[in-house]
């Protein structure tokens, strides 16, 4: 599991660990889940973080997003990277 406390200055650092990982249907939850992150320091290196978890790893709301999210993310760089090499090998 992604460690929270990766960051030194992590806002979720003051929260319960519980609140970064709300269930997937608990819309409040994700909301403040999210809302911890939105005036996070860390945001961007995080969502990097994130993002190079295999999915098997990957959980909770980081940097704002949940793991569907992030798995969208991955895809769309992914398609993103094809079609520069692509735009690269025509
Ligand atoms: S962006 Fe959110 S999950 Fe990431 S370190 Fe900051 S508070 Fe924690």
């Amino acid at each position: 599991m992604f460690p929270v406390t990766q960051f030194p200055r992590a806002l979720c650092r003051r929260v319960d660990p519980d609140t970064m990982f709300p269930n997937l249907k608990d819309a409040e939850g994700i909301a403040e889940a999210r809302e911890t992150c939105v005036f996070c320091p860390h945001r961007a290196e995080c969502l990097e973080a994130a993002l190079s978890l295999t999915p098997a790893r990957d959980a909770g709301v980081r940097a704002g997003t949940t793991k569907e999210e992030r798995r969208k993310i991955r895809r769309n760089r992914a398609a993103a990277a094809r079609k520069e090499q692509q735009a690269i090998a025509a």
